[in-house]
């Protein structure tokens, strides 16, 4: 069988219920479409992790949340507690729930439309129609507000709010120049995933994302375009340019409605217990909503100005980061040792001895760390990369390496003259 880009398999992503055996211990992951959960099932999360797994949880690079360091059968418990929570509405579908969409969209200013009932609808909608549950479990599908922060993820089906009232139709980046009213956005959204799975399947299948496909942009938009009622369509206005994806500012943000959230990054993107308990009981005295963001911050909305202050010390006593210049801010990282069999260090605790210890580096560029040469998790926008080798840490930017380093010191000084781009 034909495959495009030589994929031969069927994508490893993991799930809530296919794990993947990692060698701490299986993985899972949940799927949080939008990254919004409630307190309640933070709370779920964090004691699935106490009782089943390694009691952390982490942050993916999709707004998702893991589990690590699960005993072998042990998901069908944590099944049993996501499918109570909400967490779990399809075990079909649980894969394939990856939606991006703005952070604090309808809450703060810079967007066009509050795409949170959006989100809801086309997650819905997803789990409701059984040939979805097809797509492969990197097909991610991004919803912006028109701030423009998730756009740039190159989402497979993205969609994003324009100038004119509508939102704008994208496959992997590229405006197709469809523009649809709110009210269609979604079902036109599921459609385009029908038009991916309709070229994938006649390509012989084993593309992970549309850009595997062969021609897949404009295919899949003139399956897609066939498939439309153009009664039901927008005029097609200015071409939506595509920019790198914009983290939300850290630290205490104004809403429009003049409550407060709080922006906190989460060191390495683990959640430890304490920090979930306190994440918690801070967004009891607000609307019980949690966000988390493709960039490892967590988000408590909707608080009063005088609770945002005594919650904002209790978070960062946790260990939660408010400042926007911290050296955590921006620096991300694959599992490493002792979590992977690949790799050649123990990255994370490294970045930590690193980065704990750091000036004002968060307003530099992002660093990524990696354990090996698969490179996981690596951001899509301008880094600095730090690479474990069997002679030290190589640290790179623009694919360019400032020396090979046998220090840790040696390597904490690269990185934040890299961090500057001198
Ligand atoms: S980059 Fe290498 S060491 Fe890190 S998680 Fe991936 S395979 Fe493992």
């Amino acid at each position: 069988m034909w495959s495009p880009r030589g994929r031969s398999a069927p994508d490893a992503c993991p799930g809530a219920l296919r794990v993947h055996a990692a060698a701490d211990g299986n993985l899972a992951r949940v799927r949080v479409p939008g990254g919004r959960l409630h307190r309640r099932q933070l709370a779920v999360l964090g004691a699935a992790t106490a009782d089943l797994g390694d009691g952390g949880l982490e942050l993916t690079s999709r707004g998702n949340v893991q589990l690590r360091g699960l005993a072998p059968g042990a998901e069908r418990e944590l099944a049993a507690r996501l499918w109570e929570a909400g967490l779990l509405p399809s075990e079909t579908h649980e894969r394939v729930r990856n939606v991006i969409a703005s952070t604090l969209s309808g809450r703060t200013a810079g967007g066009r439309l509050d795409v949170r009932p959006l989100v809801d609808e086309l997650d819905e909608g997803l789990c409701a129609d059984p040939a979805l549950a097809d797509l492969p479990g990197r097909f991610l599908f991004t919803v912006d507000d028109g701030r423009g922060d998730v756009t740039g993820f190159g989402a497979d089906v993205g969609l994003v709010a324009v100038p004119t009232g509508g939102l704008a139709v994208l496959l992997s980046g590229t405006d197709t120049g469809v523009r649809v009213p709110p009210s269609a956005a979604a079902g036109v959204a599921l459609l385009a995933a029908h038009a991916f799975l309709a070229e994938y399947a006649d390509q012989g299948g084993g593309a992970w994302r549309l850009t595997e496909l062969d021609d897949g942009v404009r295919r899949v938009t003139a399956r897609l375009r066939a498939a439309l009622d153009p009664a039901t369509l927008l005029p097609p206005g200015e071409p939506v340019s595509t920019t790198t994806p914009t983290r939300p500012a850290v630290g205490r943000v104004s809403q429009v409605d003049g409550r407060v959230a709080l922006v906190l990054t989460v060191p390495l993107g683990r959640l430890t217990g304490a920090q979930v308990a306190a994440l918690e009981t801070a967004s009891a005295d607000g609307s019980g909503e949690i966000n988390i963001t493709p960039w490892r911050t967590v988000v408590v909305p909707d608080l009063g100005t005088g609770e945002a202050g005594r919650r904002l010390a209790a978070l960062t006593a946790e260990g939660l980061v408010a400042e926007a210049t911290a050296g955590w801010v921006g620096v991300t990282g694959c599992a490493g040792r002792p979590g992977c069999a690949k790799a050649l260090a123990d990255v994370r605790t490294d970045a930590g001895r690193v980065h704990a210890a750091a000036g004002p580096e968060g307003s530099g560029l992002p660093v990524h760390w990696v354990g090996c040469e698969r490179r996981c998790g690596r951001p899509t926008d301008r880094h600095v990369e730090v690479l474990a080798t069997d002679e030290g840490y190589q640290v790179s930017l623009d694919g360019r390496s400032r020396s090979r380093l046998m220090t840790l010191d040696e390597t904490a000084a690269a990185i934040a003259a890299a961090r500057r781009g001198t």
